[in-house]
């Protein structure tokens, strides 16, 4: 069965049970479908909407974090940021020696920071030097829309 939802020329909205859609197509064709309200046998069938169910799958993984979380994170990794560029020493692109130098107690031991390239970190990593990437720079006031 079919279930068509229907309208006259009245505008009466109206439901219509139909074992199947050709069913429906031949018995408004022959007048059989009236209007339980008027009776009008000028009948149509309404412009349905497609059934739209609360299925769709929001798993935490795949959900962005809001807004207020990723202020929240942005300012956490500010802070971690400041405090470095605050309490430790900036080498710049000799970051690589200057840590390995630490490590190898050739350099004062001290906190430092700067740049380095990726391959320079996995070389420092795998000599046990301890590094970690320092956050991302918030987005200056400026820049923010
Ligand atoms: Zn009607």
């Amino acid at each position: 069965m079919i279930k068509y939802a229907l309208i006259c020329d009245q505008e009466h909205p109206f439901e219509g049970w139909f074992g199947a859609s050709a069913d429906y197509d031949d018995q408004a064709a022959r007048g059989l479908v009236d209007c339980p309200v008027c009776g009008s046998k000028t009948v149509r069938k309404q412009i349905m909407a497609p059934a739209v169910s609360g299925t769709k799958r929001r798993g935490p993984s795949v959900e962005a974090p809001s807004p207020q979380v990723q202020a929240m994170m942005m300012e956490a990794m500010g802070k971690v940021r400041a405090h470095v560029e605050d309490n430790f020493d900036y080498v710049g692109d000799r970051f690589a020696r200057e840590a390995r130098d630490i490590h190898e107690g050739k350099s004062e031991d001290r906190g430092i920071y700067g740049e380095a390239t990726p391959k320079e970190v996995r070389a420092l990593k795998e000599d046990g030097v301890q590094v970690a990437a320092l956050p991302p720079a918030p987005p200056k006031k400026s820049e923010v829309n």
